[in-house]
């Protein structure tokens, strides 16, 4: 579905991005991986995603909190697969405190990667995909885009602002075959999950057993971790063409978390 296409997929080394990457690839779009990690794990697992995909899978260590890096990546993934139809921003860090107790190094950091690493790098792929005149941004916000929590409050704003953010860009560029949308997943058991039940099982005084019964799940009305396929599945319709009159919008992945 997605021969001759080509994606940055940020924050692709763990969890959601992972498999985002990998279905993309699957689906033959060339895809470019990124993220924090083990230099010999990533080259592992460029050759083997490259191997069972015959696509082209490049991988950048640009730091999402820092715009020139992320510049640099657009840049590179360009020359290296000659376009960027398909960006997906994905990268993303918690943390987990009161507000009056918040670290301001952390509300800056998860400002930065969470938030404005999506419009550094929209910024820098919406030059080739206007020229092109086709082009998916995705962005992985949260159920928290849409509704918050307690303790959260730099995740809660950053992903607010990312959906503000994904329906400004999918309003500027409407009338072009370049769709914007943010997914909104509920909780995924992924590394950033398991984190959590930690910081949360602290700032609680739980058990983790009862973090994810009572804290966790609790929002949760159908009860269990969305699928990371699932995910990457909505990901990968959001690419399609059956997608192109589907943009600016926040769609909830979140077993009933956001109908209440
Ligand atoms: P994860 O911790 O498994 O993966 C995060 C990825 O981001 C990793 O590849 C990591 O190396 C990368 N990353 C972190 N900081 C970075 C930086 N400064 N520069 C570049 N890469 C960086 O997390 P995940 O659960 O897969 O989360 C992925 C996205 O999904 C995040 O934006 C998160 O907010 C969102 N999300 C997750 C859940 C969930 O339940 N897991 C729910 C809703 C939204």
């Amino acid at each position: 579905m997605l021969k001759g296409r080509s994606a940055i997929v940020t924050g692709s080394t763990s969890g959601i991005g992972l498999e985002i990457a990998r279905t993309l690839a699957r689906s033959g779009a060339n895809v470019m991986l990124n993220g924090f990690g083990d230099s010999s794990q990533i080259k592992a697992l460029r050759s083997s995603l490259a191997e069972a995909t015959g696509v082209r899978v490049e991988y950048s260590s640009a730091d999402m909190s820092r715009p020139d890096q992320i510049a640099g990546m657009v840049a590179e993934a360009a020359a290296a697969f000659g376009a960027v139809d398909i960006l997906v921003n994905n990268a993303g860090i918690q943390f987990v405190a009161p507000v009056d107790e918040f670290p301001d190094d952390k509300w800056s950091q998860i400002l930065a990667i969470n938030l404005s690493s999506n419009f550094h790098a929209i910024k820098a792929v919406l030059p080739g995909m206007k020229h092109r005149q086709w082009g998916r941004i995705i962005n992985v916000a949260s159920a928290h885009g849409l509704v918050a929590s307690p303790f959260k409050s730099a995740y809660v704003a950053a992903k607010h602002g990312v959906v503000g953010l994904t329906k400004t860009v999918a309003l500027e560029v409407a009338e072009t075959a370049i769709t914007c949308n943010a997914v909104c997943p509920g909780y995924v058991k992924t590394p950033l999950v398991e984190g959590q039940i930690k910081d949360q099982a602290r700032v609680h005084g739980m058990s983790e057993h009862e973090v994810v019964r009572e804290v966790i799940l609790a929002s949760q009305p159908n009860k269990r971790f969305v699928g990371l396929e699932e995910l990457a599945q909505v990901v990968l319709f959001l690419c399609s063409d059956a997608a192109a009159s589907i943009t600016g919008t926040a769609l909830p992945v979140d077993g009933g978390w956001t109908a209440r």
